[in-house]
């Protein structure tokens, strides 16, 4: 059968999109390739969430394209986001792809390749209807081939977005909100568990609406603690908290269940109230401060991430002035800052009041500096005492004069509880002399003897390691 390659773009959410498509292809006899020279096939699963990753989309496609040329490449079939915003006109815009599949159509990628496999000239196939809507998510458990490190796994318990930010175009890319049933969801959780997953990080566009199109109330809670009693995984988290759903009883579970992890996600965007009409989030500088403090009177240790849009339309120099205010005083443990990125089909699109990049550009250093300073001050208050660190694995060092980077066994990188894979910083771990070094994936206590920026220097505790 065809070797076949995949490019994952984008977020999480589309990784787990990605690991599907593998798992079917892989159950269906087609062997995978990590070189795209050697691939008979190629898959590129596209984000389009904004510009930056709608050219990154591009740029991967046509560098793909290269391989139907000099490769083995007799097929390019780009999947995604990109195909549900632009389907014809890319279609139009880069001939060499042979066929495209929208998000809600995924399961055809067998379909597809089988078509396509055993061809040996440059053919188009069909673009393949999003009416088709596969709405894979909420079917029985699917097959997956899980690309993260064998410890951790992003579980996807929910499709689609209902909430229609003003700035958003993920709920037309998407659908409306579809939750997996939750059977599902325990079912692929405990499948993870027997393959060795320590840590099952749970992804939609929004966990905190979980359950609701099924007529549950405080879904994520009862789905959270039907995971806890999952034997394996010792951590779970949740992303992409939307803030008016972050109930006393999610805050609650966190607290209570020891296997969920002290750590919310939670998208604030602006806190202007002004803005966040515009943008139509709701809430209040107060109703946000609010929010915060209930999860750090409750959880004085947890770790709070978020993210903000700076430049939005109609953004003052003193709505500016009163997000960073907000920064300094609540003082967020992650914070990222994004530039409003104007997009066709939102209702933002058409707003008035479009704010001048540069000032946006300013706008947004400002607003990082100020958070990662804050950040890294908070980080300091884990020096001197010991955490318990997921490991990861090896760190790479700088080995002169090549300037290769190579793998010294004495240094090992893990992460806290309070830090996500990917996205926070580490623990970077001295094990010193240890007659046998932790492994990938296992469980210690260290003690935390620095902070280098988003990263913790520590010391595993050896008469402490699990
Ligand atoms: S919550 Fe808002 S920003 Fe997030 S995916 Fe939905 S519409 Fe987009």
């Amino acid at each position: 059968m065809a070797k076949v390659g995949v490019v994952s773009l984008g977020c999480p959410k589309n990784l787990v999109d990605s690991e599907v498509m593998m798992g079917w292809l892989v159950r269906e006899g087609f062997a995978l390739t990590a070189r795209a020279e050697d691939a008979e096939i190629l898959i590129v699963n596209t984000c389009a969430f904004i510009d930056p990753a709608r050219r990154e989309s591009i740029e991967t496609i046509v560098e793909m394209a290269r391989w139907k040329e000099r490769g083995r490449c007799r097929q390019l079939i780009v999947t995604g986001c990109l195909v549900e915003r632009y389907g014809d006109p890319l279609r139009r815009a880069l001939p060499e792809v042979d066929a495209i599949l929208g998000t809600r159509e995924l399961e055809r990628i067998v379909e597809v390749c089988r078509e396509g496999a055993g061809k040996r000239r440059k053919r188009s196939l069909p673009i393949l209807s999003s009416e088709i809507a596969s709405r894979y998510v909420e079917g029985p458990a699917y097959p997956r081939l899980v690309t993260t490190p064998r410890h951790t796994a992003y579980l996807k318990i929910a499709e689609g977005c209902d909430h229609g930010c003003s700035f958003c175009i993920i709920p037309r890319l998407r659908g409306p909100f579809r939750s997996r049933p939750m059977e599902v969801i325990f079912k692929e959780a405990e499948a993870l568990a027997a393959r060795g997953v320590r840590e099952l990080v749970l992804v939609a566009q929004d966990t905190t609406h979980y359950g609701v199109d099924m007529g549950m109330r405080e879904g994520l809670v009862a789905l959270l603690r039907a995971l806890a009693r999952i034997e394996g995984p010792r951590w779970i988290r949740f992303l992409y908290a939307y803030p008016n759903h972050v109930s006393d009883a999610l805050i609650e579970t966190v607290a209570s269940e020891e296997k969920v992890c002290a750590y919310f996600d939670i998208p604030l965007q602006h806190v202007s109230a002004r803005l966040l009409r515009a943008m139509r989030r709701g809430g209040t500088r107060r109703s946000l401060e609010r929010l915060i403090e209930r999860i750090r009177r409750r959880l004085p240790e947890a770790a709070v991430r978020t993210t903000f849009i700076v430049g939005f339309p109609g953004e003052t120099e003193r709505d500016f002035r009163e997000l960073l205010d907000f920064c300094r005083v609540m003082e967020f443990d992650y914070a990222g800052v994004f530039l409003y990125s104007d997009e066709e089909g939102t209702a933002a699109h058409a707003l008035a009041g479009r704010v001048p990049s540069s000032v946006a550009r300013a706008r947004q250093r400002q607003l990082l500096r100020e958070v990662e300073r804050i950040a890294q001050r908070r980080h300091r208050r884990w020096i001197g005492r010991t955490v318990e660190v997921l490991v990861e694995g090896y760190v790479g060092v700088g080995a002169p004069p090549s300037g290769d980077r190579v793998a010294t066994p004495l240094v090992l990188r893990g992460r806290m509880a309070t830090q996500a894979p990917e996205i926070d910083g580490g623990v970077i771990l001295d094990v010193g002399e240890a007659e046998r070094p932790p492994q990938p994936g296992e469980f210690v206590r260290v003690e935390i003897l620095d902070a280098l920026g988003y990263d913790l220097i520590g010391r595993v505790c050896h008469e402490n390691a699990r």
